[in-house]
């Protein structure tokens, strides 16, 4: 992967290759971006960068030559802005294949008897995910995980993954050897919020990694990370990206019109994870879907109601978390129409407009903003495992009252 297929984050870009340029990178670095940011993606790139031997031809004078700053000679700055893309180990780091590059993240333990879970026994479909989905957060990771998996993973133990202390040994063991092919060796960790306590085994070679080595941490949630291992990196932060690089980016890569992406970047709040997640799930589909459960709520069918709640359990955590964001999204949409003046009501979408006319019919805007609240506890719930039937039921139930009695004491 190259600088130029990692969408935007341009002055990241540029202050990794100046630290590089200028022989000033630290052993450890931690990318820390929010979801859908980009930050794995940079990470690899950034690998490629540093292993590309165009680029190590243009700076390195001898064997000895380091990047960090460490060695009396002081190598030539290279003037590469990009990795070339075509020499060997481009073509093996961009097949997640270079010897000299180590990946560690999150994995499963298949069953009780599967003890010394490590990364690479998931080598195979972590290049499979990559290729497909550079953007992707841990869930879809573990769910493709579970639906690809050569070594059948019929009941995992662990059902969200780790990074586990056989996984520790391993990363200890790989970086205590000399680079194969390169004269650096590269190990980017993938989510090290999946490290526990055992991450501590990690902390001396951090700390005085060997000669030519490069820690990548990726993470997004910086409270999660071992405080020990935290401080002994170097920070880098990966914004979210903005609405016009979501825009420009599914323009680019994508045969869509230029009135839906813009839609989509306005809702996908600098996620492009998020934005790929709604294209998926056309808008009208995700319309459809709220109607048709308000229209349930409504009538009060309880079987109708029940049959929706089954549906919808069923289609995994990350759609019903686009679901019920998109649903927020709408009843922003909703409140908002309801300050605006005629004129200004063009910038909302006709067909947002549409379903917020309908709904100011149903219920009054203090209702709207109830439905909002509840709805986004329901994310937080969903993002840490919430039972969906129970938490669609229950929701359900609340919108019932919400919407019918406009009895706003129920709500809490
Ligand atoms: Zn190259």
């Amino acid at each position: 992967m190259q600088f130029e297929q990692v969408i935007a984050q341009e002055q990241v870009k540029h202050k990794l290759k100046d630290l590089v340029q200028k022989n000033r990178l630290s052993h450890a670095l931690l990318f820390l971006g929010k979801e859908g940011s980009g930050a794995l993606p940079l990470s690899i790139a950034f690998a490629q960068y540093i292993l590309c031997q165009k680029v190590n031809h243009n700076s390195a004078t001898n064997n000895t030559a380091s990047l960090f700053g460490e060695e009396e000679v002081i190598i030539e700055p290279t003037t590469l802005e990009d990795s070339c893309g075509n020499c060997s180990s481009c073509i093996k780091v961009n097949q997640l294949i270079h010897p000299d590059l180590h990946f560690s993240y999150p994995a499963l333990k298949r069953d009780s008897r599967h003890d010394k879970v490590l990364s690479t026994d998931y080598i195979t479909e972590w290049r499979e995910f990559i290729s497909q989905s550079p953007y992707g957060n841990v869930a879809d990771w573990i769910d493709f995980l579970k639906e690809n998996s050569k070594s059948k993973i019929e009941n995992p133990v662990n059902k969200q993954g780790n990074i586990t202390v056989f996984e520790c040994d391993d990363i200890s063991h790989k970086i205590s050897l000399k680079p194969f092919e390169s004269n650096y060796k590269i190990l980017i960790m993938w989510m090290p919020e999946y490290l526990g306590k055992e991450g501590n085994k990690l902390l001396k070679l951090i700390e005085e990694p060997p000669v030519n080595t490069l820690f990548i941490l990726v993470a997004e949630d910086e409270e999660a990370i071992l405080p020990t291992i935290l401080s002994r990196t170097q920070l880098m932060k990966i914004p979210s990206l903005s609405n016009e690089e979501i825009n420009k980016a599914l323009l680019q890569h994508y045969n869509i019109e230029p009135e839906k992406a813009s839609q989509i970047a306005g809702i996908s709040e600098g996620s492009f994870r998020e934005a790929l997640q709604l294209l998926q799930n056309p808008e009208e589909d995700l319309q459809r879907q709220i109607r048709d459960w308000l229209n349930i709520i409504v009538k009060n069918n309880v079987s109708s109601q029940l049959k929706w709640i089954e549906e919808i359990s069923k289609i995994g955590r990350e759609k019903q978390k686009t679901f019920l964001k998109y649903f927020i999204h709408l009843l922003e949409q909703a409140v908002r129409s309801n300050y605006l003046s005629e004129e200004n009501l063009k910038i909302i979408p006709e067909k947002d407009l549409d379903f917020s006319t309908r709904l100011n019919k149903i219920c009054s805007l203090e209702a709207q903003e109830a439905m909002v609240t509840e709805l986004e506890k329901a994310v937080y719930f969903i993002e840490r495992n919430a039972h969906a039937k129970m938490l669609f039921h229950s929701l359900t139930i609340r919108f019932f009252h919400i919407i019918k009695d406009n009895s706003l004491i129920l709500i809490h």
